[in-house]
């Protein structure tokens, strides 16, 4: 099976799954993006926007991280983006359980697209996919290699948008990953 249908084949286990939907509301929002994208972005779990079209990133903060993506010469089209929740959360930010539960979905789409980084984008991602708690104050910028592939840790681009401080250091992160990716001689 190819990667895109296999990716389909994880959205829809996603999809039919029951313990990814307790606590949330709305839309599946399985992730999108190049099922060969060298680059994929980690979120936390979906918003409102998202939730109403079952599409990651859309709404005002999904903007402000795909302008970014854009200012360093990524397209949507060269990246995948999801996130370990699946669902809108009924009260505001995703439980540790679906947390937990979720990046077991997540980690199959990650060894499938087997992207060279990740980029995780506040300290729920950062949770999610290695399996401590980050200080962002200190953490962000910071690199991690794990399982063969480079994260690249920084802000949820909520937080960044809202504080002048924290989107100057996104936009000093993104710089990095610019210079990640040119170090990495991919193609983008
Ligand atoms: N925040 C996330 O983490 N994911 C989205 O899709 C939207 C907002």
């Amino acid at each position: 099976m190819d990667r895109e249908k296999s990716l389909e084949k994880i959205a829809a286990e996603i999809a039919g799954c029951r313990l990814c939907k307790k606590g949330g509301t709305g839309k599946v929002v399985p992730g999108e993006g190049n099922p060969d994208a060298r680059i994929v972005f980690v979120g936390e779990a979906p918003g409102r926007e998202e939730a109403g079209c079952g599409r990651p990133f859309v709404g005002r903060s999904g903007k402000f991280l795909r302008q970014m993506m854009r200012d360093i010469g990524l397209e949507d089209d060269d990246v995948f983006i999801t996130s370990p929740g699946h669902y809108m959360p009924l009260r505001g930010t995703p439980s540790k359980e679906t947390i937990i539960h979720g990046r077991e979905h997540l980690q199959k789409q990650i060894e499938l697209i087997d992207p060279e980084i990740i980029v995780l984008l506040g300290s729920t991602a950062c949770f999610a996919i290695l399996d401590r708690k980050a200080d962002l104050s200190t953490d962000h910028g910071k690199t991690v290699q794990t399982g063969g592939r480079t994260c690249l840790i920084t802000f949820h681009p909520a937080y960044a948008m809202r504080f002048p401080e924290g989107r100057r250091k996104f936009i000093e992160d993104f710089r990095k990953l610019r210079e990640l990716m040119a170090r990495g001689g991919a193609r983008y």
